[in-house]
């Protein structure tokens, strides 16, 4: 894979990937809704309105990995009626903070947990929660196949998987918008807005080399998973990826 232009290996791409979230932390939720013109919003609602979370009776958990400022797990616990208890799992410390405040503001911090750690090496339990979540963040983990593993382990029987993640428009046209668009418009609005235009180089970059929906869906398969089904947004600018561990 590379960064920005560089090549980069398998074990130096968690190093960079960490640098550029500490670096846009305090701004990354501006940066989502000016980049995707609010669309992010859309697609997030419409994966949470896929996972159904139990609004009462037993007791419903999930885990939202690389789960940032906790925009998954907010949408998760108001769709639940605040019945669901949500643990938000991120590698960077500086994203779990921006998140923290968050869940205070909106009063929901006492049905969402942030903590550090990696998807490629879950500290949870095995069979432990009802959906795994993860929303633009499987792209920037070095190892896919450990972290989809991961998942598999620790869901329960019956417990739904879904990742959003960005794709290759195919619709024709827009492919060549949205090009033009992520290549010149996003590095050069992250480095306005963030001072940081490399770092928006990265997050071109990564989505570009990706894999297919098609390949994707065949991970999760290999997985473990079942019932595997890829639903594209906008033109496919964004792909749900959706399974259950049976
Ligand atoms: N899910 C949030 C959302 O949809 O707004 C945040 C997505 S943000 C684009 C990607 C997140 O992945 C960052 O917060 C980053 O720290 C996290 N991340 C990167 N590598 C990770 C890893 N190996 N394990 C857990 N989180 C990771």
């Amino acid at each position: 894979s590379s960064f920005g232009h560089r090549h980069v290996e398998v074990d130096e791409k968690q190093p960079l990937v960490d640098e550029v979230f500490h670096k846009v932390a305090g701004r990354y939720d501006l940066m989502n809704d000016l980049m995707s013109g609010f669309l992010h919003r859309a697609w997030k609602d419409a994966m949470v309105a896929r996972i159904r979370p139990r609004k009462s009776g037993r007791p419903w958990r999930s885990i939202d990995v690389a789960g940032g400022t906790g925009d998954i797990a907010f949408r998760l616990v108001e769709a639940s009626r605040k019945h669901a208890q949500v643990d938000v799992v991120d590698i960077n410390a500086s994203m779990l903070d921006v998140g923290r405040e968050r869940a205070q503001k909106r009063g929901l911090a006492d049905n969402v947990t942030f903590l550090e750690g990696n998807a490629e090496e879950l500290a949870q339990e095995s069979s432990a929660y009802d959906a795994y979540t993860i929303a633009f963040g499987i792209r920037n983990v070095p190892r896919i196949d450990k972290a989809l593993a991961e998942a598999y382990r620790v869901l329960k029987p019956g417990g739904k998987f879904a990742c959003l993640e960005f794709s290759k428009v195919d619709v024709p046209g827009l492919d060549a918008i949205y090009d033009a668009y992520s290549f010149n418009v996003i590095p050069k609005l992250g480095g306005l807005v963030s001072g940081d235009q490399e770092s928006y180089q990265y997050l071109v970059e990564s989505i570009r080399k990706f894999p297919n929906k098609v390949r994707f869906a065949r991970m999760i398969e290999d997985a473990g998973f079942a019932k595997v089904e890829a639903t594209p947004y906008s033109g496919g600018i964004a792909v749900l990826h959706t399974g259950v561990k049976l």
